[in-house]
């Protein structure tokens, strides 16, 4: 398990972040938040995909209106999205959402922020201070303007960073001079590197929960990437308290990703299947690349956290999938299905998909009825002669180990 960092703890609704709580998963819905229907709709879809804390864009009275109808039908806590308007916070709060989130580069009055902090204290809600590398410059006054953009100039990422740091200083002065100190801060950047070091400064600096995340990554396609990279180096070095990968892409990916992040890292426990599959190469002899998409999506209905291994042969094929609790093991155009290391059945190409799915669903069932348990046995295959026999079929040799 990763050592995490020592933060206070935040409460959103009944979502702990920091202290020893688990790293939370967050997103936000891509609707016109006024449009209630359709909002929790995709709140729904994202709580049932795993999402902990749902956030909503409230640009406008409209959606802040729509917010009472939104949290009664939410199952998750939901966060207001305020930028520019303090008025949106003040009626988010009086609507009863479980966390705001301020940017300190469009709401900058300090009398704006301390009415937040107040309406906020009474009714016990937490506040995330959000800076973005694209909003600590300043945009008003020239002469600062001038002098940051210089200093950038010479050096962009060093200053950057510190700039980010020091206005999350002077923002949090607001705070501690109310003292209110429910308070999870972010500082996100389009740069994974940048985000990586704003973040180890920001830990460095402050005790306060970290809601991580790469602002404006991209499709998922490239945006994986760059989240992972950072989130993934930041979580590993025990930094991170809540996360929220965002893709310009139906959320829902950036849940399922956040959570297959946080599994991998072991942060977070599967609860649903693994797939383990080997790349293919030069080896292969059946359409493996085909059988694991169709593996992937007829496992999604299983909901134990079966280990499921689809390998191309026998040669690197055993070691690498040692822990499954199911593998198959293809052959020219067969091939065979062990459950925990048991030979179960040899099947030709065609029978491959319906009986691994089969076997991972009985297996699934016994382990549902207390019959069989998890990751028990390791799939110990003795390295087999690779060459089939002059009948086709593959001289495998297993034995388990416990
Ligand atoms: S398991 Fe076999 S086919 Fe798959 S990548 Fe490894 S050697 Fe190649």
């Amino acid at each position: 398990m990763i050592p995490r960092r020592k933060t206070r703890q935040v409460l959103v609704g009944g979502v702990p972040i920091g202290g020893d709580a688990p790293v939370s998963i967050q997103s936000m819905t891509s609707t016109y938040t006024y449009d209630v229907d359709a909002t929790v709709r995709q709140i729904r879809q994202l709580a049932e995909a795993g999402c902990d804390i749902v956030r909503v864009a409230v640009p406008d009275p409209r959606d802040t209106a729509a917010l009472p109808a939104i949290l009664e039908q939410s199952p998750v806590p939901i966060v207001a999205d305020v930028h520019f308007h303090y008025e949106r916070a003040l009626e988010a709060v009086e609507a009863g959402v479980h966390k705001i989130r301020l940017n300190p580069g469009n709401i900058k009055d300090r009398r704006h922020v301390d009415r937040v902090i107040l309406a906020c204290r009474e009714r016990n809600i937490p506040i995330r201070v959000g800076v973005n590398e694209g909003s600590v410059v300043e945009r008003r006054d020239k002469d600062v303007r001038g002098e940051q953009q210089a200093e950038l100039a010479a050096d962009y990422r060093s200053h950057m960073i510190r700039l980010m740091v020091a206005t999350l200083e002077d923002y949090m002065r607001i705070f501690d001079e109310n003292d209110f100190h429910d308070v999870v801060l972010s500082a996100k950047s389009i740069d994974a590197g940048m985000v990586i070091d704003a973040y180890r400064a920001v830990s460095e600096r402050f005790d306060l929960p970290l809601h991580l995340g790469v602002t404006h990554a991209g499709p998922p396609e490239t945006g994986r990437i760059r989240s992972i990279a950072a989130l993934g180096s930041l979580l590993s070095m025990g930094i991170g308290d809540t996360i929220r990968i965002s893709y310009a892409a139906d959320p829902i990916y950036e849940v399922e990703d956040g959570k297959e992040l946080l599994c991998s890292l072991g942060l977070r426990n599967r609860v649903e299947p693994e797939l383990i599959a080997c790349p293919t190469c030069g080896r292969i002899e059946i359409d493996l690349i085909k059988l694991v998409a169709e593996v992937r999506q007829k496992l999604s209905t299983i909901k134990t956290p079966v280990k499921v291994a689809v390998m191309g042969c026998v040669v690197n094929g055993p070691g690498e999938a040692e822990g499954a609790d199911v593998a198959v093991f293809a052959g020219k155009g067969r091939g065979i299905i062990y459950v925990q290391g048991e030979q179960k059945r040899t099947v030709t190409e065609p029978e491959m998909l319906d009986a691994l799915y089969e076997e991972a669903l009985a297996f699934a069932a016994r382990v549902e009825r207390g019959e069989a348990e998890l990751s028990h046995t390791r799939v110990n295959i003795v390295p087999p002669d690779p060459l089939p026999r002059k009948d086709g079929t593959i001289p495998l040799v297993v034995s388990k180990t416990r």
